[in-house]
């Protein structure tokens, strides 16, 4: 026990102590006679400020503060995956089962089982050279789960020995590495990382993969890229718990790091009960196989809120060094918002918006900067996506959370009340939300045989922006008072929005769009809309006439009957729609052969 000096002011979550022994910046520390755990925040004069993640009540001054040497960190190993941890990473299993259900206060639980062993097979040899961030083993974690064993950051050297084939605890040694100092490392499953420290990288890579989610409205208007920025803003019941869940569920990640910071305790059983039981669409085993959670509900401190966030991003960056693509998922980074304002107003800093610290909006970026995809330092390709939820209170978009993250995410996907109480979901505002990855992920899309699929999608934006201006006109004059190229913009974005843009989450089919579907579907919505216009600004045909033609209920109906890609069906419903508007035209051109052009 290293007592470097004692606490001489408490409040909530923030210690000051006098030092006798020096203490680091951000240096993580033990608190009192229980040993909470704490991390000092600011050094002066002889003083140390702390920030405690556990609760304070009872603490007092003379209590001995203990340095420990080392920043907050997380264990990073086999063992991650299922599991539900705090804001430190402690495992919340484990604690409930020695502290009942609230958090006993200094209570020390191993992140990860020190007994459970895992088979492992090396993937290196003696004699070689191995870098930072080399691959020394894999272990098979779950069924199928091939977790990479990695030298961590900044070790390299030549490999004196390594462990065969077997199975192994992870303390056990694996391998030893010599080093170029002369030194010989021993090296085993697990690692450690500070959590607020991005890990390295061999080279940042432009974001030009879509992160699939299945939903059509985000792949084909915002979509987002792998390695990608988004927020989700949204007030109570406006569909957000959904939105997560299907983002969770289907988006083409490998891992899924869910961090969740919840204010009421309901908010946070939702995350606790529901998303453990959600089912993997991929394997058919629970999703929790291939997911973190980090959880903080309302029992814990809000230092270990504020924490949360990094111990969430940097389980993701473990798993992207990996060659992995993960999600991180942040719900909601306005309870995160309110620990740091708690926090600051403990320290008495000077307030700036809302009582938030000035340094909110830094904070915020430093998050988001930790996404991207990369060139890990074994060179693979990787990424960390990051969405942040967003629930400003009463629904307010013009408060400094909503308002930073607007300025530090390239996609924003807007909850709409209106939209919401209307019951048309997903409720993603299409005036106020945005993607700049359009034009990065093209490529993509084109690789996969979609080449029309960024002007497919500029067309949809464009019809739903010049349909809001005839919609205003509609409703003061009357639709069938609007002349005819309004009409058909108007017709044109009910079925956009009807039969492609709204999706059900409950829907078996209509659940989940594959690319090909979406892509697919919205040519068809556009071809129908070309021959509508074609049909009334060039023919003539009253457009009652042409909504008539049933070929308009079918592509209705196609979301929820295309069980995959449903190319054959797509050609298909493309030609009935030539065939239904030839049909027409025939039609109306007899009839307007027999009484003449219509004025
Ligand atoms: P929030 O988390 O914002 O309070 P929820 O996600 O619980 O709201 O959504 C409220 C309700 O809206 C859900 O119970 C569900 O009935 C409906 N809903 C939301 N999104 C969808 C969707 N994509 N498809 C169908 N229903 C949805």
């Amino acid at each position: 026990m290293n007592v470097a000096g004692s606490v001489v002011w408490v409040s909530g979550p923030v210690v000051r102590a006098t030092l006798d022994e020096p203490l680091q910046m951000m240096e993580m520390v033990h608190v009192g006679p229980e040993r909470i755990v704490g991390e000092v925040i600011e050094l002066a004069g002889g003083i140390a400020t702390i920030q405690v993640y556990e609760d304070t009540a009872g603490l007092s001054p003379g209590a001995p503060v203990e340095g420990t040497g080392m920043p907050l960190y997380v264990e990073l190993g086999p063992g991650l995956l299922g599991s539900i941890f705090d804001g430190i990473q402690r495992p919340l299993e484990t604690l409930r089962a020695r502290g009942g259900d609230f958090v006993g206060r200094g209570i020390e639980a191993r992140p990860l089982d020190g007994e459970r062993r895992w088979p492992f097979e090396p993937r290196a040899a003696a004699g070689d050279r191995v870098g930072a961030g080399s691959c020394l083993g894999v272990v098979l974690e779950g069924a199928s789960f091939e977790h990479r064993i990695l030298t961590p950051p900044r070790i390299s050297g030549r490999i004196e020995e390594i462990a065969p084939a077997g199975s192994y605890a992870i303390d056990e040694v694996v391998a030893r590495v010599s080093t170029a100092e002369g030194r010989t490392l021993p090296l085993t499953l697990t690692q450690r990382w500070p959590v607020r420290r991005p890990r390295p990288v061999e080279s940042r890579l432009p974001a030009s993969v879509p992160l699939v989610t299945g939903q059509r409205i985000i792949d084909a208007l915002f979509p987002l890229a792998k390695g990608g920025v988004a927020a989700i803003p949204g007030g109570f019941g406006t569909g957000k718990t959904v939105t997560e869940q299907n983002l969770v569920k289907w988006a083409d990640a490998d891992v899924i790091v869910f961090v969740g910071c919840g204010e009421r305790g309901n908010e946070m059983t939702g995350v606790l009960v529901d998303l453990p039981r959600l089912e993997d669409p991929r394997s058919g085993l629970p999703l929790l196989h291939r997911t973190v959670l980090v959880a903080n509900t309302s029992n814990m401190p809000v230092a270990a809120r504020e924490a949360s966030i990094y111990t969430g991003i940097t389980i993701a960056e473990y798993y992207r060094d990996m060659g992995l693509d993960v999600a991180l998922m942040a719900d909601s980074t306005s309870r995160w918002a309110e620990a740091l304002r708690e926090i600051s107003g403990r320290l008495e800093e000077l307030p700036a918006e809302e009582g938030f610290p000035a340094y909110l909006a830094t904070r915020l970026a430093e998050f988001y900067e930790r996404a991207g995809r990369v060139r890990t330092l074994e060179g693979r390709i990787g990424s960390v996506s990051a969405i942040g939820a967003v629930s400003p209170p009463g629904g307010d978009f013009s408060e400094p959370v909503t308002l930073h993250t607007k300025r530090f995410v390239r996609c924003f996907w807007e909850l709409d009340k209106q939209l919401a109480s209307a019951r048309v979901f997903p409720a993603i505002n299409t005036e106020e939300s945005f993607s700049d990855y359009g034009a990065e992920v093209e490529g993509w899309w084109r690789e996969q045989g979609h080449a029309d699929w960024y002007a497919n999608a500029a067309e949809a934006r464009r019809l739903l922006q010049a349909s809001r201006r005839v919609e205003q006109l509609a409703q003061l004059v009357g639709e069938g008072a609007l002349p005819d190229d309004e009409r058909v913009v108007l017709a044109a974005t009910r079925l956009l929005r009807e039969a492609y843009l709204q999706q059900d989450a409950f829907d078996p089919v209509d659940r989940y769009s594959t690319p090909a579907k979406t892509a697919g579907l919205l040519r068809v919505i556009l071809h129908w809309i070309q021959r509508l216009r074609e049909a009334v600004i060039e023919h003539r045909i009253p457009i009652e006439r042409a909504l008539a033609l049933p070929v308009r209920r079918e592509i209705l109906q196609m979301r929820f009957d295309l069980k995959g890609d449903g190319v054959e069906e797509l050609g298909a419903l493309r030609r009935a729609i030539d065939a239904a508007f030839a049909g027409l035209l025939r039609e109306e051109g007899a009839e307007a052969g027999g009484g003449g052009p219509r004025p």
